[in-house]
């Protein structure tokens, strides 16, 4: 495993080792990088590597790859993610300790038939918009300025322009990585919500299919100027993925980001955008763990302020694995990206390692905590973003605000500050 900040794979679990050597071996031997670097897969263009990626390109290389997966007895140990266009991902610094699966471009099709598009998973949005348009169709003009694939897009049910994925999808083919099963889900199966889906962690979305209206093309073609002329004005270019949070009943998390001044606010390598501040730029040697702490940051300030918990919108990879062995079960916890067991846990984002904390019950934010390993006991605590290191904490209930703090090792109570905020426990 890499250091903090390192590029490198972490380290993989077994299961990993006996994935690998069975693709290594196998029909997907020149389809499988080892130890290959996700950063530049992604819109960031940050973030460490995975223990192997492997691209399919084909429905035969998709069935050699569950092979692969399902005949070791390790299978279910290996963590397995599914990479489109990498546009909503902000992957570790230090990497993903699994096997990240990505669709070539043999499943990029767009064919349409009557008002019916079939695309597949790894078609480009803005293509498959822009293919409509010239069949005189309307329905789906609105993704010509999101740069996802049209899994990434079901997975997330993408939208903009006041339409969304689920208003025109008629059904999605999936295959199911652990045991190869091949299925269709309905638009109702998908069970959209908003920016969610029902698509699990494990399923790849191989096509889908829309049901799109008649409409002069002319008409369809001036829309589509008119979205990427609004994307151009409203939107900054760089490394981003998008919006960082997903918009809170009747507000914008834009505007709640303006209302606490952190338009142009910078930490480290990431930058809140000054032209939309729900996006956060990276540098061009950019690091997640500088994204992290913004986002982290830009959270706490909203919540002071507002009284508001701003949810992720943003994928978060490879900050912390899942034990296999554990019954972990992220969707128990309110909202917890990547953390291995936060259970009741009302928002664990990102916390890079809490294993073995004794007590972690009912932890309200902890967000882009870098180590917690061995913490005596940190119930309730209010808020903890970007702890740097908290080994062997002691006890720290009901510490409020802890952002920031570096290092609060073998700490008998509160933790103590190395600087960053400390609110709520008196240590400012
Ligand atoms: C400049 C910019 C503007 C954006 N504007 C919008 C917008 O207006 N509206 C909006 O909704 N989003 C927007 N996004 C975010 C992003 O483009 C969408 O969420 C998009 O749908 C993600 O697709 P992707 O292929 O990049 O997925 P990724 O970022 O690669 O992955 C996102 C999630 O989807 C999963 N996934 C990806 N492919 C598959 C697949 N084939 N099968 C199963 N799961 C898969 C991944 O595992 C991950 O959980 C924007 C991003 C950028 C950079």
């Amino acid at each position: 495993m890499t250091g903090p900040g390192g590029r490198g794979a972490r380290r993989g679990t077994r299961g990993d080792e006996a994935v690998i050597q069975a693709l290594l071996s196998g029909p997907l031997s020149a389809k499988t990088r080892v130890d290959a670097a996700l950063g530049p897969l992604t819109s960031y263009r940050v973030g460490g590597s995975a223990s192997a990626l492997v691209v399919v390109n084909d429905r035969g290389e998709v069935a050699a790859l569950c092979e692969a997966l399902c005949s070791s007895q390790e299978c279910a140990r290996t963590p397995v993610a599914v990479i489109g266009r990498g546009s909503n991902l902000l992957v570790s610094d230090d990497g993903f300790a699994g096997l990240a699966v990505m669709l070539g471009p043999g499943f990029s099709k767009v064919s349409i038939a009557e008002t019916t598009v079939a695309a597949g998973g790894s078609a480009k949005l803005p293509v498959v918009a822009r293919a409509s348009v010239s069949a005189g169709l309307s329905g789906f003009e609105w993704a010509v300025g999101v740069p996802g694939s049209v899994g990434g897009a079901v997975r997330m049910n993408a939208g903009g322009h006041g339409a969304e994925i689920r208003d025109s999808l008629i059904d999605a083919e999936l295959i199911d990585l652990r045991n190869g099963a091949l299925f269709s889900r309905s638009n109702d199966g998908l069970e959209f919500g908003y920016r969610t889906s029902s698509v699990d962690t494990a399923e790849l979305v191989l096509g889908a299919r829309f049901e799109l209206s008649r409409a002069a093309a002319a008409a369809g073609s001036a829309r589509l100027a008119e979205i990427v002329a609004w994307r151009r004005a409203n939107q900054p270019g760089g490394h981003n993925s998008g919006s960082v949070f997903s918009n809170p009943d009747g507000d914008s998390a834009g505007r709640l980001i303006e209302t606490v001044g952190a338009k142009g606010l910078r930490i480290g390598t990431a930058e809140v955008s000054r032209k939309h501040a729900n996006f956060i730029q990276a540098d061009d040697d950019g690091r997640a763990a500088d994204i992290l702490s913004l986002m982290a940051e830009l959270r706490r300030r909203v919540l002071e302020r507002h009284g508001i918990e701003l949810q992720f919108e943003t994928q978060l990879l490879g900050f912390d694995e899942p034990d296999a062995s554990d019954d972990w079960d992220p969707r128990a916890a309110g909202n917890a990206c990547g953390a291995k067991d936060a259970r009741g846990a009302g928002n664990a984002c990102g916390a890079g390692d809490a294993r073995g904390a004794g007590n972690a019950c009912g932890a309200k934010d902890a967000c882009g905590a870098g180590d917690a390993r061995g913490a005596g006991n940190a119930c309730g605590a209010g808020n903890a973003y970007g702890a740097g290191d908290a080994r062997g904490a002691g006890n720290a209930c009901g510490a409020k605000d802890a952002c920031g703090a570096g290092n609060t090792c073998g700490e008998g109570a509160a933790p103590a500050d190395s600087g960053g905020c400390a609110d709520g426990n008196g240590s400012r």
